[in-house]
This record gives C-alpha cells, sequence and structure tokens, in this order.
C-alpha cells in the first residue's frame, strides 16, 4: 500500500473546539481535522487499526494498551466528553449504560398491612404535592404511568415507587415500545390523571418494580379526582401481569453484586459484541498514549514504524541516500513515513530556518509506504 501525497498539516495550537487533550494531540498531529472529520492520515490510521482488530480477534483492546471497562456486550472507555452515561462499581468494575444498570434496591422495614382507606386530597397531582399534603416521605407512595403500547394498542400501567425515575429503557425492554397515553385512553380504563392507580382498571396491562411487592403501606390514586387511597398494598388489592426491574439507578446507589457505592461517568463506547468503533478507539489511544509533545502510540498501533525526514545538504546531495534508506526499510516490511524537503527548489528556506520563522511543517512531498 502506498500513498504519494498524504497532505499532512500539522497545527502549532491546539484547536479551540478542543474537549480533550487526544482530540487535541490528534488535529495538532494532522489526524483529524478541527470538525473532527479524518484526514488522509486519519483515515490511513484507523485502516491500520481496523486490520489490526482482524488480526487480534478478542484481544484487540487488551493489547493495545488501553483501560476499558465494560461488560459481556460493551466495552466503554472514561472520557469527560463522553456522550453515553454509564453505571460503574470501581470495587467490582460492573460497568452497564445508566439507563440499564441494576442496583440493590433497599425496602423500607417491613409493615403489617394496613385497611385500605379513602382520602380527600385536594389539588395532589404530583408525588411531591401528595407527600407534601400528607407530610410522608416520597418512599411511602406509589407513581403510576401510563402508556400505551406502539404495536398493539395496550393500554400499559407502571407503577414504581414515589421516590424512583421509571427508566424508559427497561419498560421498553418489558413491553416493547410505548407512546405516552392519550386522555381518551386513561379514560377508558377507567384511571384518573393526576390521580392514577391500578386498583379496579380493566383492559389494562400492569407492570410494576419488583420493590413495591415488597413496600406495604403505600399512597396511591384512588381514580377519582382528588382522591387517593392510603394504605395500598401489592397482591391484596392489585395484581401485575410484570414485575420487574424498572427504575433508573442514580449515583451513590449500591452495586447490584457487591453492594458498593455506584458512579455515574461519562464513557464513549469502543467495542459492542458485533464491532469496533475504530474512531472511538483512535481517540482513547490519542487520550491514553501521550506526553506533552504529542503522542506515543503503542508501536504495534502506530500508523508507521519509522519517520524518515529527508534534510537536503548545503553541500553535498543527501537525497539518494534517504532514498536508498527508504527502499532498504520497505523491503525490509518496516512501514515509513518518508518525508521530502524541497528546499532546493528555492521556494522554501530551510527546515531550521522554517522553523524558526514558524512555518508549518506538511508543505514538503510526503510519500508513505
Ligand atoms: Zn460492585
Amino acid at each position: 500500500m502506498k500513498y504519494r501525497d498524504l497532505h499532512i498539516e500539522t497545527q502549532r495550537q491546539a484547536p479551540n473546539n478542543a474537549r480533550t487533550e487526544g482530540f487535541s494531540l490528534l488535529v495538532r498531529a494532522g489526524y483529524l481535522t478541527r470538525e473532527n472529520i479524518p484526514t488522509k492520515l486519519g483515515e490511513y490510521s484507523l485502516d491500520h487499526l481496523r486490520e489490526l482488530a482482524v488480526k487480534l480477534g478478542d484481544s484487540f483492546l487488551s493489547n493495545i494498551g488501553l483501560q476499558a471497562i465494560g461488560n459481556g456486550d460493551e466495552t466503554f472507555f472514561l472520557i469527560p466528553s463522553g456522550s453515553i452515561e454509564a453505571a460503574y462499581c470501581p470495587s467490582c468494575k460492573y460497568t452497564e449504560r445508566f439507563e440499564f444498570a441494576r442496583f440493590q434496591k433497599i425496602p423500607l422495614p417491613e409493615e403489617e398491612e394496613l385497611p385500605l382507606e379513602r382520602i380527600l386530597t385536594p389539588d395532589c397531582h404530583t408525588i411531591e404535592a401528595l407527600a407534601n399534603f400528607l407530610k410522608i416521605p416520597k418512599e411511602k407512595t406509589a407513581k403510576a404511568l401510563m402508556y400505551t403500547r406502539v404495536s398493539d394498542n395496550k393500554f400499559i400501567f407502571v407503577v414504581v415507587r414515589g421516590d424512583m425515575q421509571l427508566s424508559d429503557a427497561k419498560l421498553k425492554q418489558s413491553v416493547g415500545d410505548v407512546r405516552p397515553a392519550s386522555a381518551e385512553e386513561i379514560a377508558n380504563s377507567g384511571a384518573a390523571a393526576g390521580y392514577a392507580s391500578p386498583i379496579g382498571l380493566k383492559d389494562a396491562l400492569i407492570v410494576v418494580d419488583d420493590l413495591i411487592p415488597r413496600s406495604q403501606n403505600l399512597v396511591a390514586g384512588a381514580n377519582e379526582t382528588g382522591y387517593h387511597f392510603k394504605n395500598t398494598n401489592y397482591e391484596r388489592d392489585y395484581s401485575a401481569e410484570i414485575v420487574a426491574d424498572l427504575v433508573q439507578a442514580k449515583a451513590g446507589d449500591s452495586c447490584f453484586n457487591c453492594g458498593n457505592p455506584l458512579s455515574v461517568v461519562p464513557v464513549i463506547s469502543l467495542s459492542t459484541s458485533i464491532e469496533h468503533n475504530i474512531e472511538n478507539i483512535l481517540l482513547a489511544l490519542a487520550e491514553t498514549h501521550h506526553d506533552d509533545r504529542g503522542s506515543t502510540f503503542p508501536q504495534s498501533v502506530a500508523p508507521f514504524d519509522v519517520y524518515l525526514m529527508h534534510l537536503p545538504g548545503r553541500e553535498m546531495d543527501t537525497r539518494a541516500k534517504a532514498e536508498e534508506i527508504y527502499n532498504s526499510l520497505q523491503s525490509a516490511g518496516i512501514s515509513v513515513l518518508f518525508e521530502i524537503q524541497r528546499c532546493r527548489s528555492d521556494r522554501l528556506p530551510h527546515p531550521r530556518d522554517r522553523r524558526r520563522k514558524g512555518i508549518k511543517r506538511g508543505d514538503g512531498r510526503i510519500e508513505i509506504a
């Protein structure tokens, strides 16, 4: 494989839009444009990484010196500019996309089931208003969310504990794609918006978070505007077709595996079980392997084994010797980035003087094998 003209444009200054050190370094070294588009050098390097990934198979990521986190399905790299949030346990290394993260749910102390009681709760459309009005913690309430399944228009009634947030991703995993239920669909089921509960509904698929069966005497809607039920209990007052983990984790929740606190961290995805994200892998390499002067990629991932620059001599022709070295390295199977300075054309000063004058490198002809 041979490139005649790579047009490498190195940059002295970090780009204004540099969100991370690695991105800045890839732009300055001429791998990426400031708009994050690979240059010819970038494409060459990405192709090199793709070939290496095929060659190394499963051991690819561990062999290129990346500190990755992940699980059997996906591998991530921690980076402040990461667009994905992951839940991560620093103790046991449990890692999951935030929306799917599991955690240990701590039920409130078990209570004896008390009789169901209908109570007047004016203007309590939200969990906050309800908890304030009754002077109870949100943990003692049941939050209702109503959807319609896209595939068959089935009315889906979801219950999670009042202090918790539904994970749309987990709900989708349990029941398929949903959309918010319309006012008409809510009314048809017998529910009352703002005062809804699963008690006494018709034609509803009831789905509850797995903490609900372990929570006694929750306050839930009475399906009548202005009223709630005190002391609702799963199984006694209603049951569900699906009991599943439906709620979002948050930073500090207990790791599902080991009980230590979970962190929520920004990441980029490096690989799934199906494919690698090679652009992200190049960025992760640049983040990981550099010093204050530039990238220090491990030899296996560096786009070239050798950088060879021909400097024109003032008294002798060094070009022939440089070509000879270039050819012999190539014959030995060593990849070379060969830069030939065109100073003898008199259009450009000597490289030493160019550096002094701040002229950028990369305006010479470059050959790559
Ligand atoms: Zn853990």
